[in-house]
C-alpha cells in the first residue's frame, strides 16, 4: 500500500508542523485571505471559510516542542496544552495570524483568552462562549450573536461580507469533511487492521491546518484506498478511549495502546472535526441558522457540554454498542478538570452495565509509555482470557 503510505506521511508532516506552514503559503496566494487560529474543541469553521478564511486548529506544542516561557505563565496544577501554546506564541509560530477563538471549554482556555490579548497577538482575541441553554429562541439566539461577532472582526480585515451562498457552499464542504471523516471511521471499525488508529488520527490531524477542499480530496483517496483488503485480523480487543477532546495524546501513546493488543475503535481525540453528527440542514434553516441548530441539536457529548437532558454516560454505553467494543480507556490529560469529573460518572455507569474499562492520565509530552503498555496490555489480555 505505498500510496496509502505516501498519504499517511503527507498528512503526519502537515498536522505536526508547528509553523503552520501550509496554512500561511495558502494566506499569501490572496491578500483577502485570513487566518482564524482555534482552540480545541469545537469551532464551527464554515463561518470563517465563507469569509474567505482559514481556521487553523491550535492543539499545542505536543511532544515536539520544549516549554520553557510556557511554565511561567501556569502553576504546576494546570494541564500541559496550554503552556505548549504559550510557548508557540512567544517564539513567533502564530505570527502570520488574524485573530483567534477560544472556544468556551475551562477556566484554563478562558484564562489563555486574556494572555493572548495581553500578548497582544493577531487584530481580534475571542472567548467564544458556547450556549448552555439548548432553546433556540435562547441559547440558539445567543449563539448566533456569538457567532456574528466573529464574521464582524473577520470583516473588519478583510471587508469581506458573507452571503447566504457563501455560507452555503462553505456548510456543504464541512458537510462532506465529516461525511469522509465518519466513513474513515467506519471502515476501521469493520476492518481495523487495514489502516491504524495512529495512521487515521495523523489524516484527520492534517485537515485542522490545511484548507477543507484539500483536505476532503485526501480522505477521498484514502477511502478509495481503504477499500482494497490490505493486511490480515489480529487478535486483539476492540476498545473506546474516552477524555482525550482537549489536550491530545501524543501519537506514541496512541501506538502503545494498538500495539500493546486493542484496536481503538472509536474516540475523543480530534473531537471537533466530529462534532456536529450528520449534516447541517440548509433546506430547513437560513445557513447561519442551520450552523446554530447543528450545535443545539446534532453536537456529539462531551465533557465541555452541559446537556441535562441527554446524558452522557448513556450516549456513551450506545456508543459501545453501535461500534461492538469489548471495553473503554479512559485516558485524560493530566489536571484535565472537564475530563476528569467526568470519568466517576462515566464509570459508575460502566460498572452498572458490567462494562470494563481502565484509566491513566497523559499530558501531550508523555514521553515513557511501559507503564501504560503493561496497563493496557494486561486489560487486553484479561478480555480476551476471560470475557
Ligand atoms: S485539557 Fe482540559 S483543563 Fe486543559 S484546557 Fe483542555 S479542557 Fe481545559
Amino acid at each position: 500500500m505505498e500510496a496509502l503510505n505516501e498519504i499517511i506521511k503527507k498528512c503526519n508532516e502537515l498536522a505536526f508542523d508547528l509553523n503552520f506552514t501550509r496554512a500561511k503559503e495558502w494566506k499569501k496566494q490572496d491578500n483577502s485571505r485570513v487566518l482564524v487560529g482555534y482552540m480545541p474543541i469545537y469551532f464551527p469553521r464554515e463561518i470563517v471559510h465563507a469569509a474567505n478564511g482559514l481556521a487553523v486548529g491550535i492543539l499545542g506544542g505536543g511532544d515536539k516542542k520544549q516549554i520553557i516561557k510556557g511554565d511561567a505563565y501556569y502553576q504546576s496544577y494546570v494541564c500541559h496544552m496550554p503552556r505548549g501554546i504559550v510557548e508557540l506564541v512567544l517564539d513567533n509560530h502564530l505570527e502570520d495570524f488574524d485573530g483567534f477563538v477560544f472556544p468556551s471549554i475551562c477556566d484554563v482556555i478562558r484564562n489563555l483568552s486574556g494572555m493572548f490579548q495581553l500578548f497582544g497577538k493577531g487584530k481580534f482575541v475571542k472567548y467564544l462562549d458556547f450556549p448552555q441553554n439548548f432553546l433556540p429562541e435562547v441559547g440558539g439566539e445567543f449563539y448566533k450573536s456569538e457567532l456574528q461577532h466573529i464574521l464582524n472582526e473577520i470583516k473588519k480585515i478583510n471587508n469581506i461580507e458573507i452571503t447566504d451562498e457563501s455560507l452555503q457552499k462553505s456548510i456543504e464542504l464541512f458537510n462532506k469533511n465529516r461525511k469522509l471523516t465518519e466513513e474513515i471511521y467506519n471502515i476501521r471499525s469493520e476492518f481495523p487492521w487495514r489502516i491504524t488508529a495512529a495512521d487515521v488520527y495523523s489524516i484527520v490531524r492534517a485537515g485542522f491546518v490545511i484548507p477543507v477542499e484539500e483536505h476532503n480530496e485526501i480522505l477521498e483517496e484514502v477511502i478509495k484506498l481503504l477499500k482494497v483488503e490490505n493486511g490480515e485480523p489480529l487478535d486483539k480487543i476492540r476498545v473506546i478511549v474516552i477524555g482525550a477532546f482537549c489536550e491530545q495524546p501524543p501519537l506514541s501513546l496512541i501506538k502503545t495502546i494498538e500495539l500493546a493488543g486493542c484496536y481503538i475503535i472509536e474516540d475523543d481525540f480530534l473531537l471537533g472535526s466530529r462534532w456536529i453528527k450528520g449534516d447541517m440542514n440548509t433546506t430547513k434553516y437560513s445557513p447561519l441558522d442551520s450552523i446554530v441548530r447543528a450545535y443545539l441539536e446534532q453536537s456529539t457529548f462531551s465533557s465541555s457540554v452541559y446537556d441535562v437532558d441527554n446524558p452522557k454516560e448513556l450516549r456513551l454505553l450506545n456508543q459501545l454498542k453501535e461500534r461492538k467494543v469489548d471495553g473503554i480507556i479512559f485516558a485524560a490529560p493530566s489536571f484535565c478538570d472537564p475530563a476528569l469529573l467526568d470519568h466517576p460518572i462515566l464509570q459508575k455507569a460502566c460498572d452498572d452495565n458490567n462494562v470494563r474499562y481502565i484509566s491513566f492520565l497523559y499530558s501531550e509530552n508523555t514521553g515513557q509509555f511501559k507503564v501504560i503498555k503493561e496497563q493496557v496490555g494486561t486489560f487486553s489480555d484479561s478480555i480476551k482470557l476471560w470475557a
